[in-house]
């Protein structure tokens, strides 16, 4: 089968020829459908050879969507034919964390060599991708493929991000969303859908801006220096009640501390190597930062539920697999608007 793999420390991905893989017991072999194109890839493919995690070549793509093709030995609760999404932080299934289905806060995944597809095991940028079990379904009951895909990731990790926040965005507050590509743009959305918190969106270019007044943010702010300024401006001196920084690098970080309100929370979403200093004169009282990873299983099929209702639409624009190292070209150079998704059987 064709597959989009990342070959060598510092070059572009290629499209390559490889096995077809066949399930094992207690796999399930996806016929995958679409699988979409997220930054973290990038700056996986922008760390050095000395601390590189996982083993090459790597076949990309950590959202993935697809029909199931085969079922290996002794595999319950899915058929052949089912249109599937993947719930992609795989864990162990069994410690604490898992119990709770908060498999993306695995305690043994590590230890136990267990990666994420995409992100150390065989990715959805393939005509096939294993499963390694089929509790990592979820069935899309209706969902388009293309438009369901990013929910996986672009969805999910800004739905958790929010949901831990919610007791704070009541009526009134506001919430700033910094950052509205893939995953701002639906962050939008959920904050749209969930809240009646006022929703300010920062970027750095006014395409974006643009989509993100679209998809429901009532200010928008570009991204410079004087951001903070204008958000505080914008809440009449207040600050945001929750920033969510899709960027996370130096710049947004100060800014995100910045425009938090007394009693607020920061959520660091974006890997941009930022940090934010807590502690007396640094931040507003009380303002409480964290640095969440994707999200539960249960939480999947909620963004699921709710792209069902008709509450959250994702942009998307298509590529076919040989044309995915296009797709991160575009990404890289921030000419993406929304999602990138990849067609591998398309
Ligand atoms: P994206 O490229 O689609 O979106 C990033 C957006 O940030 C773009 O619109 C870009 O114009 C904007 N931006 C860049 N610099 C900015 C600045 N200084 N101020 C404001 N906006 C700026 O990327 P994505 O796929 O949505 O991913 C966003 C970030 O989230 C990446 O760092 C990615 O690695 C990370 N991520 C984290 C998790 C997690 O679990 N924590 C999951 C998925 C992605
Ligand atoms: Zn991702
Ligand atoms: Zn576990």
């Amino acid at each position: 089968m064709k597959a989009l793999q990342y070959r060598t420390i510092g070059a572009a991905p290629e499209v390559v020829t490889v096995p077809d893989p066949e399930p094992g017991p207690g796999q399930v072999l996806l016929k995958v459908t679409a699988a979409g194109v997220c930054h973290s890839d990038i700056a996986v493919m922008s760390w050095p050879a000395e601390n590189f995690p996982y083993d090459l070549p790597l076949t990309l793509g950590h959202e993935g969507v697809g029909t199931v093709a085969a079922l290996g030995a002794g595999v319950t609760g899915v058929q052949e034919g089912d249109s599937v999404a993947v719930y992609g932080p795989w864990g162990c299934g069994t410690c604490v964390k898992c119990a709770e289905g908060k498999e993306n806060y695995c305690l043994r995944a590590a230890e136990l060599g267990i990666h994420p597809p995409g992100l150390g095991a065989p990715g959805a940028m393939a005509e096939y991708l294993l499963v390694d079990d089929p509790r990592h379904l979820v069935p899309l009951d209706g969902l388009d493929p293309v438009a369901a895909v990013p929910l996986t990731d672009a969805g999910l990790t800004p739905y958790h991000a929010i949901k831990r926040a919610l007791p704070r965005l009541v009526p009134g507050a506001t919430a700033v969303v910094i950052g509205t590509g893939g995953l701002g743009h639906v962050a939008i959305q959920l904050l749209r859908a969930l809240t009646s918190a006022r929703v300010i969106a920062l970027d750095v270019s006014e395409d974006k801006l643009r989509l993100a007044r679209q998809v429901g943010a009532h200010d928008t702010v570009l991204s410079d220096a004087r951001a903070a300024q204008a958000v505080r401006d914008l809440t009449g001196g207040i600050g945001a009640e929750a920033v969510f920084d899709f960027v996370g690098a130096d710049p947004t970080v100060r800014t995100a501390g910045a425009v938090a309100a007394v009693e607020g929370e920061v959520a660091i979403i974006g890997i941009g190597g930022g940090s934010l200093p807590v502690g007396f004169g640094h931040l507003p009282f009380e303002v409480s930062v964290n640095s969440p990873y994707w999200g539960s299983r249960s939480e999947l099929s909620e963004v699921l539920a709710l792209a069902r209702s008709g509450a959250v639409s994702v942009h998307t624009e298509t590529f076919t697999l040989d044309e995915a190292p296009l797709a991160y070209e575009r990404l890289h150079a921030g000419t993406i608007n929304g999602r990138a998704v990849i067609l591998p059987n398309g």
